[in-house]
């Protein structure tokens, strides 16, 4: 085994480097067809084994034709995602030694390295010390997504609640979103069978939740005899980096002792390594006020999907929900309670090696590098916002968000288009963009309004390809007003 993998795995550390060093030649977006993989591949695995040699060319052949490339400079869409070379090392020596890690004795340093580096997160965000593993009272986990975080905090809000109140039917409890949370809460809901309560946010607020929306909607389901008993608000809205008023949102809270306040901040949360953003995006109050936190550093922290970091004030709360232990799973640390075990903070047994890459990364970048990198993305968004301010062909639609920006085509020689007409032009925009193979950009609809979102978050983005973007965005809009107007 030992040479041949020796010599696959050399060649496959060469064409890893020779890929992410091509990547500024290649189209963003994969130009295949669905079912081309099918056509291309035996119907049946191989009876006999195959030369790796074999395999290891067919990856290249048929395989990388088939990827987005999320890490081209050129890819402005969803929100990020990473691929670093300390990451790919880290989940290689994760792989080599696989386990599944699930309570502290299955491999104490999967257990101990996760609390340590979930403490080292926190540090570099700013967090509390309460949320801190060391604290033994709150404490950092990483799970597979930020979908898995809300539901491990919604299960984990929903067990305090009918603890406190144990006559309260399931059916009485309310879960509380706005039209701007990503689909997770409603996902959330529908797999614990929950009611949800939707609450509008509008742009004169710039889609954030306030306090008032709160207040008004709690008094009336409490009046109806409804149960609240979590909120999920947002930090950096997917569809245009909104900032729920978090601070508000607390002070309506404090008269619900026992409604869970979980903020996802899965894009945004990361920004909080820069010092700057934190009073803006709302720390003072994650800090002060909210029962869990999340950040996704599989999407603009250095870290390959999966890492998604979910932080409570109070671990028991999730072990008191998630704690199911037959004989077969009890050891003597976990009975003792003198290590952490994982297993009752998440909703599977056994968990992926994931500490690893977070230790890799941390390390070789050190927090100055985390902060280049995020402070890099926002002043290249930034550039692309002024240009978009100073347009004849676009507008902003909401204010530019990090490394966001959110906007449409708005030409000035078309100035009597109304709002459908307006929104027909934009799509058709969006269309160009999305069949071209240059660049990768998506779309969202802000209460009525198309619009086109910018996402700057590869490693690799630079000056010149934004003024590129912007140039075959240009481009595609003279074409369209010229057919519009003739
Ligand atoms: N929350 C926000 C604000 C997002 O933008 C996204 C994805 O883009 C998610 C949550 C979903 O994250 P995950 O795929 O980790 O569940």
């Amino acid at each position: 085994m030992y040479p041949r993998f020796r010599k696959a795995g050399y060649q496959a550390i060469d064409r890893i480097c020779d890929y992410h060093g091509s990547l500024r030649g290649r189209p963003v977006s994969s130009q295949v067809e669905p079912g081309y993989l099918r056509k291309a591949l035996p119907s049946s695995a191989p009876t006999e084994g195959e030369d790796f040699q074999l395999i290891a060319d067919d990856y290249q052949k048929h395989i990388i034709p088939g990827l987005t490339h999320w890490q081209h400079p050129s890819f402005f869409a969803y929100f990020p995602t990473s691929s670093t070379f300390e990451g790919i090392l880290a989940e290689l020596y994760a792989s080599s030694t696989s386990n599944p890690g699930f309570n502290w004795s299955a491999s104490p340093a999967c257990t101990e390295l996760e609390a340590v580096v979930m403490d080292w997160t926190a540090q570099i965000l700013g967090l509390d010390k309460a949320f801190y593993n060391i604290s033994e009272v709150g404490g950092g986990v990483i799970q597979t997504s930020a979908s898995d975080s809300v539901l491990v905090a919604t299960v984990a809000a929903r067990s305090r609640y009918i603890r406190e109140h144990p006559h309260v039917a399931m059916e009485d409890l309310v879960l509380y979103i706005t039209t701007q949370t990503h689909s997770l809460g409603k996902k959330a809901a529908l797999v614990l069978g929950l009611k949800v309560h939707t609450l509008q946010v509008t742009a004169q607020d710039d889609f954030a939740l306030r306090g008032d929306t709160l207040k008004v909607a709690l008094e009336e389901d409490v009046k109806a005899g409804f149960h609240p008993f979590i909120l999920i608000g947002t930090v950096g809205t997917t569809s245009s980096g909104a900032v729920d008023r978090l601070d508000e949102i607390a002070d309506v809270a404090k008269h619900y002792p026992f409604l869970w306040l979980h903020v996802d901040a899965a894009w945004a949360g990361v920004a909080f390594v820069c010092p700057e953003y934190r009073e803006a995006y709302q720390l003072p109050a994650i800090n002060n006020y909210v029962d869990s936190f999340c950040t996704n550093f599989h999407k603009w922290g250095l870290i390959h999907v999966d890492g998604s970091c979910l932080w409570v004030r109070h671990r028991r709360h999730l072990s008191d929900a998630l704690d199911v232990t037959p004989e077969f799973l009890r050891s003597k640390h976990g009975d003792a309670a003198t290590a952490i075990d994982y297993r009752n903070w998440h909703l599977g047994l056994g968990r992926r090696f994931r500490s690893l890459k977070f230790w890799f990364a941390l390390r070789t970048r050190g927090v100055n590098g985390f902060q280049k990198y995020i402070t890099d993305c926002i002043r290249l968004n930034a550039r692309f916002a002024q240009c978009i301010y100073e347009s004849d062909l676009f507008s902003v639609v909401t204010k530019p968000s990090l490394a966001m920006t959110v906007f449409r085509m708005a030409p000035k020689s078309l100035p009597h288009l109304g709002a459908s007409e307006l929104n027909a032009l934009n799509r058709a925009f969006y269309a160009r963009l999305a069949a071209r193979s240059d660049i990768a950009i998506t779309q969202t609809d802000l209460n009525g309004v198309f619009c086109v979102r910018m996402v700057i978050g590869a490693e690799q983005t630079v000056e010149g390809d934004i003024e590129q973007a912007l140039v075959l965005m240009k481009e595609e809009a003279v074409v369209l007003v010229r057919n519009w107007e003739g």
